[in-house]
């Protein structure tokens, strides 16, 4: 009788958007046919691979305080006769390799976001030599035809990338640098992998991509993927993002209007509501014309939830442009939304705009813009206490005999009831609400 090797111990934190979340299922996939099995915990894991966020300051030193950690548990794990390997993946992998190997000597293997389907050979490489690094100039199309069809799931709802990287240039995003040019996946490999996940029990997915609306990969764009997405036996509900509002053509959005499957539940960046700042931010569109666009979304599909992110505090940004911001944030109402402080990127044009805008006056903006939309997001919720919703069932609760869902407008809500419901779509009567979820109870059909 032959032994199975023993199973090895993989450690995966992600850092960032849903993009990386995706990725790091994909590298656990990549991973798990040479014995690596996913654990929670990174002290005494035998592979430890930090996929990496570039996008703000913050979130890039998150990295090197978190390399810190692992040299210590690597120290402890070699001192008790083990090995850790130590991957350092994703935009910061591709933007500071060289820096991130000087700064940290505990680090193997350093792999950008278009080379992740090479881990295996690659770590094969790091335990022959020591601290090889990687050079990431990969295509995206070359990663996703070396990834394994097969995807592992656990849940009802799943990412799907579609489309990776940025044309737009937006002078304070690093995005175009770190994961290159559009590109988008042949709709046939989408729908096999969407095909895959729905036969495995996922009922929902999200369409991922920097661009998402951006994606080309068959006749009519985003639009005609999500019609037949749509036809995926099993597959009830549709969700996508990130958006760009140039890209938000009249297809997509009549198939808000027309397609059942398609979730009404939009998130829609405009970083700004002052025209001043958008043309110093390169985004290509004005307030008028991104406050109109969400009027021909909402005459679609009137019932849309809007979500949003901003950024305050971008070069120049005046009180009178913040004001914009918030004007134009009264007049959509947002169901909810992402705000951020300018964070300045080397290398991006705005770094080395004039105007830097002093930490303080950020902060003060942030706050003010934060209240205002808590308020409209507990407003939002607020609006659908009373009545009847479809909740996918997603997972159990944090109480025994709880479980959790999905509102089509993408609430979290609680609701008791059995596990064994998990996975369906069931109406719920909507019982009450905070700025961050919904309480209901199952409505029970008649016998
Ligand atoms: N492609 C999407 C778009 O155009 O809106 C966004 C992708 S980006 C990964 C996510 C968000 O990060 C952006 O919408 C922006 O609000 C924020 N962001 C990007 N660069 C930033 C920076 N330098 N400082 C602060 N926030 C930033
Ligand atoms: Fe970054 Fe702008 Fe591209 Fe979005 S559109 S990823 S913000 S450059």
């Amino acid at each position: 009788m032959t032994q199975s090797a023993p199973e090895k111990r993989l450690y995966i934190k992600t850092y960032g958007c849903q993009m990386n979340v995706y990725d790091s299922e994909r590298m656990a996939d990549v991973l798990r046919p040479l014995g690596y099995a996913v654990t929670d915990e990174p002290e005494g894991a035998d592979l430890v691979v930090l996929n990496t966020c570039h996008i703000r300051e913050k979130a890039t030193e998150k990295v090197y305080s978190e390399l810190g950690q692992l040299k210590l548990m690597k120290r402890r794990k070699a001192d008790a006769g083990g090995t850790m390997n130590i991957v350092v993946a994703g935009c910061v992998a591709q933007a500071e390799g060289e820096e991130i190997m000087r700064r940290q000597p505990a680090v193997d293997l350093v792999v950008g976001p278009q080379a992740y389907h090479q881990l295996p050979e690659l770590i094969a490489r790091t335990h022959r030599a020591t601290g090889e690094r990687l050079s990431a100039d990969f295509a995206a199309d070359e990663k996703f035809d070396a990834l394994p069809t097969e995807r592992h799931v656990t849940g009802v709802t799943a990412f799907l990338t579609v489309q990776e990287g940025c044309d737009k240039f937006c002078t304070f995003c690093v995005v175009p640098y770190t994961r290159g040019g559009e590109w988008s996946r042949p709709a046939d490999a989408v729908i096999a992998e969407a095909r895959d996940l729905a036969a495995k029990g996922v009922r929902e997915v999200t369409l991922l991509g920097q661009n998402v609306n951006a994606y080309d990969g068959c006749d009519g764009g985003l639009a005609g993927l999500v019609r037949q997405l749509a036809k995926v036996e099993g597959l009830d509900r549709i969700r996508y993002t990130t958006s760009h509002p140039r890209d938000m053509d009249e297809a997509l959005i009549a198939a808000h209007g027309e397609v059942e499957a398609l979730m009404p539940y939009l998130h829609l960046p405009v970083q700004s509501g002052s025209d001043r700042i958008l043309k110093a931010m390169n985004r290509g569109h004005t307030a008028e014309h991104y406050l109109r666009l969400v009027e021909r979304i909402r005459a679609a599909r009137p019932d849309i939830a809007m979500s949003c992110d901003f950024i305050v505090g971008f070069p120049g940004e005046r009180d009178s442009d913040f004001e914009a911001t918030l004007s134009l944030v009264r007049e959509v109402g947002y169901a909810g939304s992402f705000s951020f402080k300018y964070s300045r990127r080397p290398g991006t044009p705005a770094s080395a705009m004039p105007g830097q805008v002093a930490e303080q006056v950020m902060d003060e903006r942030l706050q003010r813009l934060n209240a205002l939309l808590q308020d409209q997001a507990a407003a939002f919720n607020q609006s659908v206490v009373g009545r009847v919703a479809p909740v996918l069932i997603e997972k159990t609760g944090r109480h025994d005999g709880q479980i959790g869902g999905r509102s089509p407008w993408l609430q979290p809500v609680h609701i008791d009831g059995p596990a064994s419901l998990i996975g369906q779509i069931l109406p719920v009567r909507i019982e009450a609400a905070t700025r961050n979820s919904l309480t209901g109870s199952l409505v029970l059909e008649p016998a």
